[in-house]
């Protein structure tokens, strides 16, 4: 794993084998996962995993910003989301990050109930319609959407086939609202 690649919460980054998780890290059943958005860095020393975040400047969320959310929960007519990174900003987020997805800002297309679309877990590119007096997001356009998601049944990475999202572990498939450029982490996108 080269060290300037942007790493998302929940990628393995290394194994409880090889590093102690470190800070920005955690464990899980002997898989080392990245907790925040950064990159990747080994403390020699101590043979710890870290992910170090990109900035600590912060800055604060405006409307119109494209940011990158984790879905907290699906509920039935909205989705909750933390926003964990503003694009193109490689800062901190100062402030509410907590931000709400009604179903009618989900996609141009009619959606009933979020849960077709989205899952806990997620990672999402969101735009910000509205940050005061709550944080609203909107992922209608076709660069905004799931960037990641995992299975649901044994969270391993879902990997993107034409119209659906398939698990190359236990043959789970799955729908979501993927982004046009899903599974692809193009720095220039962060
Ligand atoms: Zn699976």
């Amino acid at each position: 794993m080269t060290k300037d690649k942007i790493i998302l919460p929940g990628d393995q980054v290394s194994t409880s084998e090889e590093l102690l998780p470190g800070e920005g890290t955690f464990e899980e059943d002997g898989i080392i996962r990245a907790a925040r958005v950064g990159t990747y860095y080994v403390d020699e020393k101590h043979r710890r995993a870290i992910i170090k975040p990109l900035t600590s400047i912060p800055v604060e969320l405006k409307k119109g910003d494209i940011v990158l959310a984790q879905v907290n929960s699906v509920r039935s007519n909205m989705v909750i989301a933390e926003v964990i990174h503003v694009i193109g900003k490689n800062r901190m987020i100062t402030g509410d990050t907590n931000g709400t997805l009604r179903v009618s800002e989900i996609s141009k297309g009619y959606v009933k109930d979020p849960s077709t679309e989205y899952a806990p877990g997620d990672i999402i590119r969101a735009k910000i319609t509205q940050v005061r007096p709550s944080v609203q997001l909107a992922t209608k356009d076709r660069d905004l959407g799931v960037i990641k998601a995992i299975c649901t049944k044994c969270r391993y990475s879902l990997n993107k086939k034409e119209n659906y999202l398939n698990c190359d572990n236990c043959g789970n498939k799955e729908r979501r609202k993927t982004a046009i450029d899903y599974g692809e982490y193009d720095i220039k996108k962060f």
